[in-house]
């Protein structure tokens, strides 16, 4: 019986330090402790629908929200420019922009002559609008570059006449007293591919001019480019983009050391 206990406190003794060894050591889990604003919930949409916090230009009924834009037509939920360009009646400092478009699937013209068109982030910068589908012309002036200063990283171009999406990340560039102190950076994904990657926008995309910027305010309104090319526009919709508001933790008062006896 005696020896019964014995093997029985031993296997005990040893269940215990098994135990005692596997069991992992406790590790304090680290957070930043930085008090960040609770980011706001939205519906991200789908698709054909806009996500909830976006301010919506064009849905397919109208062009109300753009300055200019009786001069281009509005047919079947589709803008098409029919003379000069249309300038967003609201202005954008930082935003995330969707817009759809196809270029005319009746090819005509050659080289920036053909589907031309664009998107001017701020009235001046532009993110180029071509027919970029098997037409060459110079790299920094296909579609999806910026225009005469970056060519698109792939040219992502889908057919004539088949619609196209761009999503477009733009941080607005600052200026100070003047002065830029901060350049405009852009990232475009054209038909969900990135062809701007942080680009950072070196002025003003003048066609006859090299870039250069010319100071402005925080915000411009957003235009479309009428090339004489009838390019169509689709769902076309604007998220303004802040960060969040943080508080960074007190530092701590490190804890006096203990005086040695
Ligand atoms: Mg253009």
């Amino acid at each position: 019986m005696k020896r019964y206990f014995l093997v029985g406190l031993c296997v005990a003794a040893l269940a215990m330090c098994a135990f005692l060894l596997l069991k992992p050591v406790d590790a304090a889990e680290w957070k930043s402790g930085i008090e960040w604003e609770e980011p706001k919930v939205i519906d991200p949409g789908s698709p054909e629908k806009a996500p909830s916090d976006a301010i919506v230009l064009f849905d397919g009924k109208d062009l109300s929200k753009w300055d200019g834009a009786d001069k281009w037509e509005v047919k079947d939920g589709v803008a098409s420019p029919v003379k000069g360009d249309i300038t967003s009646k609201d202005s954008f400092g930082d935003c995330q922009i969707h817009l759809e478009f196809a270029t005319p699937s009746v090819v005509k013209g050659s080289g920036q002559g053909r589907g031309n068109s664009g998107l001017f982030l701020m009235n001046r910068y532009e993110v180029q609008i071509l027919d970029s589908f098997d037409n060459k012309t110079y790299f920094d002036g296909q579609c999806g570059s910026i225009y005469k200063q970056h060519p698109p990283l792939v040219n992502a171009c889908r057919k004539p006449g088949e619609w196209q999406t761009y999503e477009i990340i733009f941080n607005a560039p600052k200026f100070k007293e003047g002065k830029l102190v901060k350049p405009g950076v852009v990232t475009v994904l054209q038909n969900g591919v990135v062809v701007q990657n942080n680009w950072e926008i070196l002025g003003n995309t003048a066609w006859d001019a090299p870039p250069s910027y010319k100071p402005h305010g925080d915000k411009g309104p957003i235009r479309l480019q009428n090339h004489g090319d009838p390019v169509k526009f689709r769902n076309i919709w604007v998220r303004e983009l802040r960060e969040l508001t943080s508080k960074k933790p007190e530092p701590k008062e490190p804890a006096p050391k203990e005086k040695a006896e």
